[in-house]
């Protein structure tokens, strides 16, 4: 067991030790280091590895995992400067606002929260003749494959759980952002068994996520990132019908009712649009808002969006930064374009400085939107953000639940009792109330239709990490 890297420099080392791919900071397109490049055989090695190690680990107790567990977060809170500033730096996001340090200080936070749960057995029916008790035992080897936009939170969000449960697991990140994710886990196997927790660095051309579908040494995949890539993990898992939990792609809409304060909650629309400067999977996506309010809730977004400052993430102020890759940016590019060509008026941004270095786009905001504009029906995962009027709630409501996905939902108004009716219609796995995307380590989190099945987070959460077993007498 090796002992924790103290410095920047230190963790870097480690994990880019025999690496060949260039990582570039997106910010200022500058060569952070070299990230090694798993092949087949080395996952075929891991894997071996996590089998091996999960039959002890399993016969610990879940006080003892949890025991782990939270040294584990232990050890991550003591390196947390230096996990921040590589995730600064490989992500794009700044060390300040919700982002790098944010980020860190929430895989500590769930880490320990996944260790405190209880999940007692539950007796199901004990009447005298029969006796059923419900158990959740470990599945085996858990595969996790992770997106670039919170690549430390939600690797954590597949790893605590998975190992809580008595599993163990091989975590694969994003190519965008490998070096991240195997500083966490360098970090939180200074604290771990030797084989529990895994990781495997992908190619750039993303071979090995498809290898990792039809290995049949994983008993569970866990994936986080988009629809389309979802839809092909279902269907290549298909064959041994491994057990999934998908956490897919959204386009969360918001609702202002009729009696919100533009001013009040102006703040709150724009962290739920622009946290991660919008690469976040449960952000305000669409935002609608009632023709009495339109003027002025475009004038009071208007008014904090502008004073948001952006750029490079290592540098304090900020707490916006660039999209974390050049596809993002062309995706966003081309719908603000397609915004501006259907007619959208632009209130803030709109116009990126090609010639600056890096993957920067202004802060967005576009107002005047027809409703089947390509910015407001297709998910932009960047800052720019559609601001859609209606006249009647019905109408806002069933624009707000015509797509084909539903992650998370919220509703603006101080009048609670009508804002949870209005809640109570919308379609998706979670709906807020005057806040937008506030995950919760002790609350189930997961979306409906196309935004994926399953559930993370809570005793919930910890269930879907493991397989029910009955007894009954
Ligand atoms: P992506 O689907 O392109 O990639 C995600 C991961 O899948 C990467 O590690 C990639 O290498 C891997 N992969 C690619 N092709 C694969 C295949 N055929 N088989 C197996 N794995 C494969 O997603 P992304 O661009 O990294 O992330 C952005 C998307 O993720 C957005 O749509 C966002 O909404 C979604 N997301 C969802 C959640 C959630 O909790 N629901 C959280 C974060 C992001």
């Amino acid at each position: 067991m090796q002992s924790l890297p103290t410095t920047y420099q230190e963790l870097l080392s480690r994990v880019t030790e025999g690496g060949s791919r260039e990582i570039f900071d997106p910010a200022t397109e500058e060569l952070i280091g070299l990230a090694p490049t798993a092949t087949e055989a080395d996952l075929d090695r891991k894997v071996q590895a996590a089998r091996e190690a999960q039959v002890a680990w399993a016969k610990l107790s879940h006080a003892e995992r949890s025991d782990y567990l939270m040294k584990a977060a232990d050890a991550i809170e003591a390196t947390a400067e230096p996990l921040a500033e590589l995730l600064s730096r490989e992500q794009g996001k700044p060390l300040n606002g919700p982002n790098a340090r944010f980020e860190v200080g929430g895989a500590v936070a769930w880490t320990r929260a996944t260790a405190s749960f209880g999940l007692e057995e539950e007796t199901l029916v004990d009447d005298g003749e029969t006796r059923a008790v419900l158990n959740y035992r470990p599945i085996g080897v858990v595969g996790g494959i992770g997106p670039w936009n919170w690549p430390m939170m939600i690797a954590i969000w597949q790893i605590a759980p998975a190992l809580r449960m008595g599993n163990t697991i091989v975590v694969k990140p994003s190519e965008y952002t490998t070096l991240s994710v195997l500083a966490l886990v360098e970090v939180m196997n200074t604290a771990l068994p030797e084989g529990v927790l895994n990781v495997v660095a992908d190619s750039a051309d993303r071979a090995l996520g498809p290898k990792m579908s039809v290995h049949p040494g994983f008993d569970k995949l866990t994936f986080t990132g988009s629809t389309a890539t979802g839809k092909k993990i279902a269907a290549s898992a298909a064959d041994s019908l491994k057990r999934l939990t998908l956490e897919l792609g959204g386009n969360d809409a918001g609702i202002v009712l009729d009696d919100a304060d533009p001013k009040s909650i102006a703040e709150g629309l724009f962290w739920g649009a622009f946290i991660n400067t919008g690469q976040t999977c449960a952000a305000l996506k669409r935002l609608y808002v009632p023709d009495s309010l339109y003027d002025a809730v475009c004038e009071e977004l208007t008014a904090v969006a502008q004073n948001m400052p952006m750029g490079v993430g290592v540098e304090e102020q900020n707490v916006l930064g660039p999209l974390q890759n050049k596809a993002q940016y062309d995706i966003v590019a081309d719908l603000v374009q397609k915004a501006k060509d259907g007619g959208g008026r632009v209130l803030l941004g709109g116009t990126p400085d090609e010639t600056a270095p890096g993957f920067f786009y202004p802060t967005t905001l576009i107002a005047d939107l027809d409703k089947d504009n390509p910015l407001v029906v297709e998910e932009q995962f960047g800052p720019a953000l559609p601001i859609i009027r209606y006249s009647s709630l019905e109408e806002a409501l069933e624009e707000a639940n015509r797509l084909d996905v539903g992650l998370g939902a919220s509703v603006w108004s101080p009048n609670l009792e009508r804002a949870r009716e209005v809640a109570a219609q919308m379609q998706a796995g979670t709906v807020w109330i005057n806040k937008h995307g506030a995950i919760d380590p002790r609350i189930p989190f997961g979306g409906i239709k196309q935004s994926g099945y399953g559930l993370e987070f809570g005793v919930e959460g910890l269930k879907h990490m493991g397989v029910p077993h009955v007894i009954c007498e």
